[in-house]
């Protein structure tokens, strides 16, 4: 029979829904991963309900002797109410998330945007401990961030500080971001995203060199195939043009982290999110390199997140600690 004190930290994204069981030290007793069921707005609290009952019976211990619940979530969300509103990934208007969790478990919920969630989690539980100025970028299926300035973490009114995925990088506009608007980071760099950019860019190259480019071929010569996958892995062998526009990536990742040490001043930046994580070489080596080109503020450190791919779910956890 577990004694200690528990809590629940559940970290939601456009696909996964990751929940887990936390001592208060942070240590993942249990976890669990699903699709999230976006059969209904409901549905997705009545997932999560479901699987924090599956972790509690297979760990043997009773709900009622959970502390309570922090969820990291995509935005755009109300933090204040528990509730996320026009989220990005999730295909309703507004999705009540902490109240039917408290209602019909009976236990406190509180609710955190996932970066920003993600930069309290490194801060308690990672490699931003006893730092005062820290910010934590995510490169994703979309761009995130979160920011401890000077001590604080910064929320903004509802909980929706630096959206920095929606800062324009490309004046010209020549990609279109999921939002609608152009020229935004994501639009380039972002997981999703990176296939167009890709696109566009070979649009401008000789068109032999494109077709014989092994990249070209890894696609059977169809570039609507093209996942971000795909470029990292031809660039990992020597594709000159991948190399090149993974290079290109990483400049426009530079003006995005040099903008961000200009806004937030930190002495450093801790980098998730699954194309970080998959490619962190090819992802960080010319973040490195290029942001002293942008950026006024002194150069921070800049690393993966030591949290990986459990980092939201470390976000949602410190939430919980911090706002129960
Ligand atoms: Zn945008």
């Amino acid at each position: 029979m577990v004694k200690d004190e528990h809590w629940i930290g559940i970290d939601l994204g456009g696909t996964w829904v990751r929940v887990a069981v936390s001592d208060e030290n942070g240590h993942l007793v249990a976890k669990i991963v699903e699709k999230v069921d976006k059969s209904s707005a409901e549905a997705i609290s009545d997932q999560m309900i479901r699987l924090i009952r599956f972790l509690c019976n297979k760990q043997g211990f009773s709900i009622k002797s959970l502390k309570g619940a922090g969820i990291a979530a995509k935005g755009p969300l109300i933090q204040a109410e528990g509730v996320l509103i026009h989220p990005t990934t999730i295909p309703f208007d507004c999705v009540p998330i902490t109240r039917p969790i408290s209602e019909e478990l009976g236990i406190p919920a509180c609710l955190i945007n996932d970066a920003v969630g993600a930069a309290l989690g490194e801060k308690k539980f990672g490699a931003a401990k006893g730092l005062s100025n820290y910010v934590y970028i995510t490169i994703s299926t979309g761009i995130g961030c979160g920011a401890i300035v000077s001590g604080t973490l910064l929320l903004g009114k509802d909980g929706n500080a630096h959206e920095v995925g929606h800062m324009v990088i490309d004046y010209e506009g020549r990609l279109k971001c999921g939002c609608g608007k152009r020229g935004h980071w994501e639009a380039y760099c972002s997981g999703s995203n990176i296939p167009n950019f890709v696109r566009i860019s070979l649009e401008d190259m000789p068109k032999k060199r494109v077709e014989e480019s092994l990249l070209l071929r890894m696609v059977g010569g169809d570039l609507s195939r093209l996942c971000a996958v795909d470029l990292f892995a031809a660039a990992g062998r020597a594709d000159h043009i991948s190399a090149r526009l993974v290079e290109e990536i990483g400049i426009l990742n530079a003006i995005g982290f040099a903008n961000v040490t200009n806004l937030y001043d930190p002495s450093l930046i801790t980098v998730g999110g699954t194309v970080t994580l998959k490619n962190s070489t090819m992802i960080l080596d010319p973040i490195r390199k290029h942001v002293k080109d942008y950026v006024v503020n002194r150069i921070p450190k800049i690393e993966v997140t030591p949290l990986g791919d459990d980092v939201g779910l470390y976000g949602a956890i410190a939430a919980a600690l911090t706002y129960i």
